[in-house]
């Protein structure tokens, strides 16, 4: 017996046709909301326990504001939204079924402004409108897979025959927040996040400036978000991105940058792997200096201009504006 339309791996694929197979094919609504909530509120306490949550409630409460305006736009569904701060130096961020939205440290001190911030925040707020996780867990752990999973999870010491397929699903859970859904999936979820950002005032043509950098960075070091270094199409993600910035700027989308607003926010802002972190420094500006001139008030070198302009998206010779805040990389 053949599952038709079932493009699952190949331990996966053995489990399904050992176990039958019902409606694989239209099996897209998949399980339930509420069992959806109980798999994140499971997940979380993963999360948490692996990560660390990062202990700067006002950076998060800053964080879930940003997620908060977002969500005004966004059809409320009866999933109650959380964002929360991960003490992880990666440039990522993530989310699971039922609402739960995470930025790490690594990726809040990446970002330059609030409307990059409201860019990542809408991404991760269209994989779980989108149901993607459970989609995409359906696709490749199928149904039956899914469900008892999902029993077993409700189930905590009665069900210990599911306990094999719990741990499917949690294993698939992980590894789709540590590396990107499907192509179909990211593509919907930049498309979501950027339309809602726009529409909740925030300028697209910023997040499309992060997005490039981004692709820059990782491929200099080869990190990852969202698939974004390792997926063969970001070319393609970028070139649709952009195109859909353009067309909202043009019907007069978002104009709100908010650069400023955000560096304010990373005083302090641990940086760097657990053991060798420093802290973030916020430099505002006199007005009208270069960053050369700020690389030798602050580093006593002049040639670390470059580096101020990388890490702020700015350009080499900007000119600084009276307050305008940059953040420094400490020694
Ligand atoms: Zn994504």
């Amino acid at each position: 017996m053949r599952c038709h339309g079932e493009k699952a791996v190949a331990f996966a694929g053995f489990l399904a046709i050992a176990l039958g197979c019902p409606e694989l094919t239209s099996a897209f609504t998949v399980i339930s909301e509420a069992k959806e909530a109980e798999l994140g509120r499971q997940a979380d306490q993963e999360i948490l326990k692996r990560f660390g949550r990062y202990p700067d409630p006002e950076l998060e409460a800053y964080v879930t504001s940003v997620g908060e305006r977002l969500l005004q736009v966004v059809e409320p569904r009866g999933i109650k939204y959380q964002f929360k701060v991960v003490d992880s130096p990666e440039v990522n961020a993530f989310a699971l079924p039922g609402g739960y939205i995470y930025v790490n440290r690594g990726m809040l001190a990446e970002l330059n402004s609030e409307a990059e911030l409201a860019g990542v925040l809408g991404h991760e707020i269209g994989h779980v409108a989108g149901r993607h996780a459970a989609r995409q867990m359906t696709r490749s752990l199928g149904y039956q897979v899914l469900t008892l999973g999902l029993i077993g999870l409700g189930a905590a010491a009665g069900a210990k025959e599911h306990v094999g397929q719990l741990g499917m699903v949690m294993g698939q859970l992980f590894q789709m927040i540590l590396l990107g859904y499907s192509r179909d999936f990211e593509l919907e979820a930049d498309d979501f996040g950027l339309r809602v950002a726009s529409k909740a005032g925030y300028d697209p043509q910023v997040i499309i400036g992060f997005h490039k950098r981004l692709r820059l960075k990782e491929r200099l070091e080869g990190s990852g978000y969202h698939g974004f270094s390792t997926h063969p199409d970001t070319a393609e993600r970028i070139v649709k991105a952009e195109t859909l910035a353009h067309l909202l700027a043009a019907e007069g989308g978002g104009a709100i940058v908010g650069a400023d607003t955000y560096k304010a926010h990373l005083e302090g802002l641990l940086y760097g792997e657990k053991g060798q972190q420093k802290r973030l420094r916020v430099y505002t500006a006199k007005g009208g200096e270069n960053l050369p001139q700020v690389a030798l008030e602050l580093f006593n070198n002049e040639n670390r201009a470059w580096e101020l302009a990388r890490f702020n998206g700015l350009k080499e010779n900007a000119v600084l504006k009276t307050g305008e805040k940059l953040k420094i990389m400490p020694d």
